[in-house]
């Protein structure tokens, strides 16, 4: 296999058009929806695949199977797409660098390096002045005794990287458990953030063009069970000054990284009405999957365009949404395969969406359930019926 791939970019500034061929790093039900908005849009779609038959390579019209970080993979990806994008932000900058010489990736490394390390992103964010929890970093004993003093308690360790879904974190109460905590989490480089006690999560997702043109969707009020997104409900009922600044802040964001491609921004609402961002991921985000329905243009579409240096499309919705997360917990409440046909009858106006995931362990992201009602609280009750109705369907009525 030949790893001289030296075609460059023709240009950063030249529109990548339907059929050309699209590749994105990862394949999990971000990659999956990728390609199939890239593929509407008359794209050919592949992915970067260390499995077959994962959510995204079920769906694409090519695949490599093999990791980012193995040079014969990256090369044969590389052969075949002529624009990059990720799913995630895990992916080594080396990588991305090593492709960006070769062919257009967004969003680029330097977004990416930032947004998967803890410290980088609150350095980041402090730099530009955006509001965040207080926090301290946590890379030995002396930092770790110290954090307390100057964050106060409880506080909330959490790993520099490789955190998600409220992975590799953990909440301290007391002086006399941070060492137990930080020896929990391995001794690595960490960040110690102030608890905050919110009275909402909100979230906003950003598209922004290779002109620097950057457009965003209404913020969504995020519920978690678990740690996990149990539910997104967009627009966020919050009230106009707070939604007002949440978008704002999150455009502050994009336009602070310089940014190519989706990036969503996750904020903490304080009682106070106070916004504190808690994470950025510069992808489509799974508080943004009801805009495919809800939207003229889906998040996953503005990847594309973002990506092939098209115009953003709109994003105004046209009406409230909510969207209801299908997790492998599901399959085992049931005891077995959850009740479809209950699902589907249960309203007809909901829209079901399954990532083609054949296990399904507790916390995993099987699937989801978006509805659109003119009364949003009627919105999220009506998904969440649907989601109800896959368990109780198999119960004798
Ligand atoms: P994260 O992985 O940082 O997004 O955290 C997952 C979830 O943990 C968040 O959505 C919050 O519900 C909770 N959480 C994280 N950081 C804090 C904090 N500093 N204060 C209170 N809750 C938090």
């Amino acid at each position: 296999m030949s790893l001289s791939i030296g075609l460059a970019p023709a240009s950063r500034n030249e529109a990548v058009l339907p059929p050309a061929s699209l590749g994105v790093i990862g394949s999990g039900q971000l990659g999956r929806m990728f390609i199939q908005a890239a593929q509407r849009l008359g794209y050919c779609a592949g992915v970067l695949s260390e499995t077959a038959e994962t959510p995204a390579a079920q769906v694409a019209h090519w695949t490599v199977i093999g990791s980012a970080d193995h040079l014969p993979a990256l090369s044969a990806f590389a052969e075949q797409a002529r624009a990059i994008t990720v799913e995630f932000e895990n992916v080594s900058a080396p990588a991305l660098r090593w492709l960006a010489r070769r062919r257009l990736v967004r969003p680029g490394w330097r977004t990416l390096w930032i947004s998967q390390n803890r410290l980088r992103e609150k350095l980041f964010l402090a730099r530009h002045d955006i509001p965040h929890a207080p926090w301290v970093p946590v890379r030995s004993q002396t930092e770790l005794e110290r954090a307390p003093s100057v964050i106060g308690m409880p506080l909330i360790l959490k790993t520099a990287a490789s955190g998600y879904d409220g992975k590799g974190q953990i909440l301290v109460n007391k002086g006399s458990a941070l060492s137990a905590a930080w020896v929990s989490l391995g001794c690595t480089p960490c960040v110690a953030e102030a608890w905050v006690d919110f009275a909402g999560e909100v979230s906003v997702v950003v598209a922004r063009g290779c002109d620097g043109q950057a457009v965003c969707y209404p913020a969504a009020l995020n519920r978690h069970e678990r740690h996990i997104l149990d539910s997104s409900l967009a627009p966020a009922p919050v009230g106009p000054i707070v939604a007002q600044e949440a978008r704002r802040l999150a455009l502050a964001a994009a336009q602070a990284l310089e940014t190519i491609g989706v990036l969503t921004v996750e904020f903490f609402v304080t009682s106070a009405g106070r916004l504190l961002v808690n994470e950025i991921a510069p992808r489509p985000h799974n508080s943004g999957h009801l805009t495919i329905e809800a939207a003229p243009t889906s998040q996953f579409e503005q990847q594309v365009r973002a990506l092939c240096g098209l115009a953003l499309g709109q994003t105004d919705l046209f009406m409230p949404a909510a969207m209801v997360n299908l997790l492998g917990d599901l399959w085992w409440s049931a005891g077995g395969e959850p009740c479809w046909e209950a699902a589907f009858r249960a309203d007809p106006g909901a829209s079901i969406h399954l990532y083609g995931k054949r296990t399904p362990e507790k916390g995993r992201k099987m699937g989801h359930v978006t509805v659109l009602d003119p009364d949003p609280e009627t919105a999220v009750w009506r998904a969440m019926a649907v989601r109800s109705a896959l368990v109780a369907g198999h119960q004798p009525p």
